[in-house]
């Protein structure tokens, strides 16, 4: 299963994050994966629960937001969701699309003990 490959290398990215950040303990990873991306967030979620003891991650909280698929039009270069590319670009009326979001897969930010929660996010 690919996710436990991607939970592997996203711990790895958590793990110099939080040493470069102080070395606190890890609170909440906050990755982004693109509807697109092929992922199984629950797959993902479960590689998280089996891969982080004994990582900086450990006792932290996997948060994952879904990317939309986004579409870019070759011939002028509007981009937008895919819903307002169905059939062609809302634009210019071209087909020749490029996938320009929700195939990503990566780590947004963390929150680690050293630092405040994010300002104004009231949570
Ligand atoms: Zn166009």
């Amino acid at each position: 299963m690919h996710e436990t490959a991607l939970m592997t290398n996203l711990l790895a990215i958590v793990e110099r994050a939080a040493r470069d950040g102080g070395g606190g303990a890890v609170r909440v990873v906050h990755a982004r994966i693109g509807e697109f991306a092929g992922v199984n967030v629950d797959a993902l979620r479960f590689a998280f629960e089996a891969l982080s003891p004994g990582t900086a991650a450990a006792g932290g909280r996997l948060e994952c937001e879904i990317v939309p698929l986004r579409l870019r039009c070759r011939s002028c270069g509007a981009d937008g969701p895919s819903s307002e590319f169905v059939l062609a670009c809302g634009a210019c009326g071209s087909t020749d699309m490029e996938i320009v979001g929700g195939r990503e897969m990566e780590v947004d930010y963390i929150l680690t003990d050293d630092e405040p929660p994010e300002s104004g996010a009231g949570r």
